[in-house]
């Protein structure tokens, strides 16, 4: 492969080129960025930049001074579409110096000027049209006591306080997060785990500790604007408090588990999210995220959200109305940022007018239901402003005129006036020349480099006048100028240059005034994130028939018809709605073959609780529900091989982790635990961990086991209810009918679903076969475990005058059983029973 960085390319700097000269002295300022090195019409990378960048931009890698020794790699991108390559380099979390030419290639003397203009960092997006619309874009900050984020693409900005870095590190792993700033001086790993190594980035500030603002939230103010221009800082809010731990938690865990925001195949179709996600703007789409993230606890909140709700449930006309209008709303925060950027352009300011008359639109239809004051006629000055000043159909370049009105400026207009005219007279100098020169194809052009001339094909060669002073001569054709044509030409330059001057400035003053004005657009903003996330709720409720919740402080659970909301739409008019009903600290033990809906029920359990916790309705058609402080799962066997453990050890870590963190206000969902070892292993721990959680913190639990033997336990503990999803079964054949009916399920019906499955035929009858041998195997071990238990009870009692009633009625009992006519698991519920009777 070709040669990496030379290790003495500074020291041979005297033997380069210039040009390469320039690129060193600049690229030693930003060794730990990709330097983007413009010439011409395309930013270059070189040597260990282009080594590292090539892949990740899917482009080819090529050589400088391919004949020479020190060959150079290097890779470019066409600077008008730089947007797409940044994002991707920042999303491989890198950091980019842009360096641009500073000076005019026309005017340099020698090598053109060179400078860098922009830092980028993963967290300091360069085009946020390139990101996904739906999802906030962090940069986190964090000290001992507390966390800051900022998302440079809307300009919010909050921090909380919190000493605990398990608690920190939690919340880090929930948000989308694509930088992490640490203070110089500080050791990175006394703050953060391992695998957040890749987002740090170090910056230096002075703090000022008489601040009530947070240390992380200084260092991260000061970080994003030592990366920004000034423009940035107008637009970035202030730092509010917020307060994590009164919401329900959510671990990232969970929020996998529950295939909240993408599915285990990482799709973001058949995801929670998706599902429910009816908002019509992206602000309402990442509003809506935060919610889930974090729903609430506190009763009064949660009854304001609904309340709200249902008063636009109420007004079908107004909901209708206002999600046409949202739905040609916009993104109000993005397009303000954008125009914040250095590379915004005429046609941003337009969008945003357009974005905020939608905004209005809104938030004066809506007015009655929010009740926020806004102040309406400053935004509408503003849009009218940006109407009048800007054409609409402006060139995307913002230095070459086109961008302003007629009508602006008396001055602009005579310059545009003068600009237009004199194009005129080039048109009639070319009518004049054609007439004189009697070449019907002669045209006067107009390029960069020449200026204006007249071009004339060789065939009229002859006909050339005399006092046309040749310029340059092509394949076809030969180009001219006149004197009448160079003095027309600096008329029309001077006219056009000025208007470009003025058009620019006339363009900026606006932009700055539209930034000043930033947090009443940010204002109006929120406020059309909210509308959108109440309509989006109220809609849904309505479409997919969901019912208010009702919040009760008994610990109570109780679903009637509970849907999942996921499933359901995928399975129009199939689902069967089942109903839950768990009491103060009752645990479903859930019984039933693989694909009976085991899972599905817990987890739409879960999610209807996440849903009454926003402040949503829910899928069931009656709902009671307490208030819980957290859910925890632990579902399935997502693999993390590559993080280094083990399945098995996966599902005790997080067994473990919600074991030290669980209360009897959370809500425990336990997907076949220990299954992931031996089957002794499995059963021993899943009944231990099953019986520390009933009896220790006694919460609300799901409990869903393959292990039939754990079923005995309804009879110990009067909090275990065993309950299964139901099953058809006809000659060998099973049919799910995903129905939950009390008491423990039959038998496992593993055969038999592997049956369906499309297992060859040869091996599921051997399967069977080989069932009921270890079955028939098992009765007779725990027969004969049973009867020599009974020898030796009987040994005991023989010492004893007389024999205990009870133990004379037990062994009565045991003589008569027909073990041919006993199923194991009729012979493990006695057993358990007699053991219980002994005891
Ligand atoms: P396993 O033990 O293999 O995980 P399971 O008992 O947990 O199986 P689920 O994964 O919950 O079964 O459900 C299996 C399939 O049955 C799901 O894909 C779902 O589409 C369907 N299903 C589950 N519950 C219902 C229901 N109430 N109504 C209709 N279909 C359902």
């Amino acid at each position: 492969m070709s040669k990496s960085l030379p290790k003495d390319a500074l020291k041979n700097k005297s033997e380069m080129t210039p040009l390469m000269k320039q690129f060193w002295d600049i690229k030693s300022l930003h060794n730990d960025k990709i330097l983007l090195f413009r010439m011409g019409d395309f930013y270059e990378m070189f040597y260990d930049d282009a080594i590292k960048a090539a892949p990740i931009l899917g482009i080819t890698l090529t050589q400088r001074n391919k004949k020479a020794e020190d060959q150079t790699p290097m890779c470019g991108v066409p600077y008008h579409s730089i947007a797409g390559p940044i994002n991707k380099l920042l999303a491989a979390g890198l950091k980019i110096a842009i360096c641009d030419q500073v000076e005019d290639p026309k005017l340099a003397k020698g090598l053109v000027k060179r400078a860098v203009t922009r830092i980028l960092t993963p967290g300091m997006v360069y085009d946020s049209d390139t990101l996904e619309a739906t999802k906030p874009h962090y940069i986190a900050a964090l000290d001992e006591n507390s966390m800051s984020f900022v998302d440079t693409t809307t300009g919010e900005a909050f921090f909380f306080k919190s000493q605990d870095k398990s608690e920190k590190i939690k919340i880090l792993h929930v948000l989308p997060i694509a930088e992490v700033v640490i203070n110089e001086q500080a050791v990175a790993k006394d703050l953060l785990p391992e695998n957040f190594d890749k987002l740090i980035s170090k910056h230096t500030v002075m703090i000022d500790i008489k601040s009530e603002t947070p240390h992380s939230a200084q260092l991260l103010q000061s970080y994003v604007l030592s990366l920004a221009d000034e423009n940035f800082k107008k637009t970035l809010r202030p730092f509010v408090e917020k307060n994590f731990e009164h919401r329900l938690q959510l671990s990232s865990d969970v929020i996998r588990h529950l295939e909240i925001f993408e599915t285990y195949k990482g799709q973001i179709e058949g995801s929670f999210f998706s599902a429910i996600n009816k908002t019509k703007t992206s602000g309402g789409a990442r509003l809506l995220r935060n919610w889930i993230l974090f729903p609430l606890r506190n009763q009064k909140t949660i009854l304001e959200r609904q309340k709200l709700i249902s008063a636009l449930r109420e007004d079908l006309y107004l909901i209708k109305k206002t999600r046409d209008v949202l739905a040609g709303l916009g993104d109000i925060e993005r397009r303000l940022m954008k125009i914040s950027q250095p590379q915004t352009n005429a046609r941003d300011l337009v969008q945003l007018a357009d974005t905020l008359e939608a905004g209005l639109k809104t938030y004066s239809m809506t007015q009655m239901i929010l009740n926020e004051n806004l102040n309406s006629e400053l935004i509408l000055e503003i849009i009218s402003e940006i109407r009048k000043t800007i054409n609409d159909q402006a060139p995307l370049t913002v230095k070459s005129g086109h961008i302003i009105n007629k009508g602006v400026s008396s001055e602009l207009d005579e310059y545009i006036e003068l600009s237009t005219s004199a194009h005129l007279h080039i048109e009639k100098l070319e009518e004049k020349e054609k007439l004189a020169t009697g070449i019907n194809s002669l045209k006067i052009r107009y390029n960069n480099v020449f200026g204006y001339y007249i071009e004339i094909t060789h065939l009229h060669k002859d006909k050339v006048p005399k006092h046309y002073q040749r310029k340059q001569t092509l394949a076809n054709a030969e180009r001219f100028c006149t004197d009448e044509l160079i003095q027309l030409e600096q008329k029309v330059l001077s006219a056009q240059t000025k208007r470009n001057d003025l058009e620019y400035f006339v363009y900026e003053t606006l932009k700055n005034k539209i930034l000043l004005q930033a947090s009443h657009f940010l204002g109006l903003a929120s406020v059309c994130n909210q509308i959108d996330v109440y309509v989006a709720l109220a809609w849904l409720s309505l479409e997919e028939s969901y019912v208010l919740p009702i919040f009760n402080q008994d610990n109570q659970l109780k679903l009637t018809g509970s849907r999942h909301a996921v499933i359901e739409q995928f399975n129009r008019g199939k689902f069967i709605a089942n109903d839950i009903d768990l009491q103060k600290s009752d645990c479903y033990l859930i019984t039933g073959p693989n694909m009976a809906g085991k899972s599905t029920l817990m987890r739409q359990a879960a999610l209807t609780v996440i849903l009454a916790q926003m402040g949503s309705y829910v899928p069931a058609s009656i709902a009671t529900l307490p208030i819980y402080d957290a859910i925890y799962t632990r579902i399935g066997a997502s693999d993390q091989l590559s993080e280094g453990l083990s399945t098995f050890m996966v599902e005790m870590t997080e067994t473990a982790l919600m074991l030290n963190q669980a209360t009897g206000q959370s809500l425990l969902i336990l997907d076949e635990v220990g299954r992931g070892t031996s089957t002794f292993d499995g059963l021993s721990l899943a009944q231990s961990i099953l019986e520390y959680i009933i009896s220790e913190f006694k919460p609300h639990v799901f409990f869903a086991s393959h292990y039939h033997e754990l079923t005995a336990l309804e009879k110990k503990h009067e909090n275990i209810k065993n309950v299964h999803m139901k099953i058809h079964e006809q000659n060998g054949e099973i049919e799910f009918l995903h129905v939950l009916a009390l008491g423990p399920a039959g038998k496992s019906y593993g055969v038999q679903v592997a049956k369906l499955a499309g297992l060859p035929p040869k091996i599921t009858t051997r399967a069977a076969e080989l069932l009921l041998g270890f079955e028939n195997k098992k009765l007779n071990d725990q027969a004969k475990a049973l009867q020599k238990s009974t020898t030796y009870q009987m040994s005991l009692f023989d010492g004893q005058s007389q024999l205990d009633p009870k133990k004379t009625a037990l062994l009565e009992e045991l003589k008569k059983i027909s073990i041919s006519q006993t199923s194991p698991l009729q012979a493990l519920n006695k057993l358990a029973q007699w053991q219980d009777e002994l005891n």
